[in-house]
């Protein structure tokens, strides 16, 4: 005997039913599909990247860029921090270290109230190694002795910049020198010293540690001696003269 199982019969009912499911699931993944949710889904799958929200709240959260700030001037406060050699010394006590670091202080002082950043560095501090700025300029004074001839300023440039082929940074670095003379003689009143530009001035050991294209100079305020009014007690006006040359060296004046 056969029996007929009514699921392998053609039914108009059954077939109904299952058209109907058909459609049903049909629509429902037209309704839902997206094209960009696939694209995201597939790239969280590829790449393991975060949802659209998070990604745009790390993108909100990621720092804007900014220019950097101007490098700061550098100011060289002589025989700071030199253990064991002060300078210069006088009879009273006076050292040159000292009258180098009240210079290098007012300096920086006045050129931040002016609106630049400035470092005042120590003799051998190792941010000067690699320096890069604006400009740098060392200050020293001389030897305190009364002998009527010593008494004026010095400034020099690296010997070694004057052989090195970067007529660039020895045509600014010139520019700097000259600035600070002009500048520095108006100021103080005191006279060119020449005759007493020395080696220590031009193979100063700083002008081989900072950055080959930062230019810099060595100033030799004065002679503690002879000049003594002046660097000890006037210390603003020996700054002054100092940030009048850099500012005519900055400001193309
Ligand atoms: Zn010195």
């Amino acid at each position: 005997m056969t029996t007929v199982t009514p699921s392998a019969a053609w039914s108009p009912w059954g077939w109904l039913w299952r058209t109907g499911l058909a459609a049903l699931a049909l629509a429902a993944f037209f309704i839902t599909w997206r094209p960009r949710q696939l694209a995201t889904w597939g790239q969280a799958w590829l790449v393991g990247e975060p949802q659209d929200t998070d990604m745009l709240a790390a993108l909100q959260a990621a720092p804007t860029w900014a220019p950097p700030p101007p490098a700061a001037i550098g100011i060289v406060a002589g025989h700071s921090g030199a253990q064991g050699d002060p300078g210069a010394t006088c009879p009273d006590g006076t050292t040159e270290a000292e009258v180098n670091r009240a210079v290098a202080l007012l300096v920086q002082a006045r050129l931040r109230a002016l609106g630049y950043d400035a470092v005042v560095l120590d003799e051998f501090d190792p941010r000067l190694h690699g320096f890069h700025g604006p400009a740098l300029v060392s200050i020293h004074a001389d030897a305190c002795l009364r002998r009527e001839d010593l008494t004026g300023f010095k400034v020099a440039l690296s010997a070694a910049l004057q052989r090195r082929d970067d007529v660039a940074t020895l045509a600014r670095a010139n520019r700097l020198k000259a600035c600070l003379v002009e500048a520095y003689r108006q100021a103080t009143g005191l006279a060119y010293h020449p005759y007493t530009v020395t080696r220590d001035m031009t193979e100063y050991h700083a002008f081989s540690e900072i950055a080959p294209d930062t230019p810099a100079v060595i100033i030799e305020v004065g002679f503690l001696g002879q000049d003594y009014d002046l660097l000890v007690h006037r210390p603003e006006v020996v700054a002054q003269g100092i940030v009048d040359g850099l500012l005519c060296f900055l400001e193309g004046n």
